[in-house]
């Protein structure tokens, strides 16, 4: 049972979903779980060991982990035991092995008890890739988010290009579709659409319109005190 509103928002990678959850959650008081942020944060742990990827490593190192998350700002800070890792776990490293990671059954079974103990507490607003199918199936505020593979390639280029990277397109969009992949055809909690979610596709809406839409969603959803 939860004490609280829970707010769930799955989708694709790049669709938006971090920028829109970490603004609804402010907008309305309420704590946010990046749960990509975790699955990220143990395959960052799992480079450092130096080791190559295996199942086993991967279910060990989730089972330990400490993950902790530290709202400033516009950002939402990550950390590993007492380490700060926000920046390290979007490296390229990271993102190429994440899928892997998370498609681990350990891993998986982890970090969805990690989300189900953080998320009881009260409202809150998480966002991933199972958390209206598989960690809180009784959400009654389930939004799936998505947008074309172009646009969701040009968002992430764009935010690359103002850190001062080189950006190539064609190679960020190959990239974005084998994730989705990957993370759509995994055996354990695919990527999908719960049957009860609102489907937004984003590709024509700003931050603004999609945060809008959200939070009138969950005006409607919420339990009448
Ligand atoms: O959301 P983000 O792109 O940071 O997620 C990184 C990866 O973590 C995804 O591509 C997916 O493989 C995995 N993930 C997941 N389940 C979640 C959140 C993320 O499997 N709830």
């Amino acid at each position: 049972m939860t004490k609280g509103f829970v707010i769930a928002i799955d989708g694709p990678a790049g669709a938006g979903k971090s920028t829109i959850a970490r603004k609804a959650a402010a907008a309305l008081g309420f704590a946010y779980i990046d749960t990509g942020a975790m699955y990220r944060s143990v395959t960052w742990k799992l480079l450092q060991t130096g080791k190559p990827f295996s199942e086993e490593l991967a279910g060990k190192l989730a089972g330990e982990i400490r993950i902790s998350f530290r709202p400033e700002g516009n950002r939402n800070r990550v950390f590993v035991d007492e380490t700060e890792v926000t920046e390290d776990i979007r490296s390229a490293a990271v993102t190429k092995l994440v899928s892997r990671v998370a498609a681990v059954p350990a891993v998986r079974e982890a970090m969805v008890d990690q989300q189900r103990r953080m998320g009881r507490e009260g409202n809150v607003v998480l966002d991933g890739r199972d958390i209206g199918t598989v960690v809180f199936p009784d959400s009654p505020c389930k939004i799936y988010l998505t947008a074309s593979v172009e646009e969701r390639a040009r968002r992430r280029g764009k935010e690359l290009e103002e850190k001062g990277q080189a950006v190539d397109y064609k190679a960020l969009q190959a990239e974005i579709a084998a994730r989705d992949k990957q993370d759509m055809e995994r055996a354990v909690s695919p990527l999908k659409q719960a049957d009860d979610a609102i489907y937004l596709d984003t590709s024509d809406m700003s931050i603004d319109e999609v945060t809008g839409a959200i939070l009138r969603l969950a005006g409607e959803r919420r339990p009448k005190a």
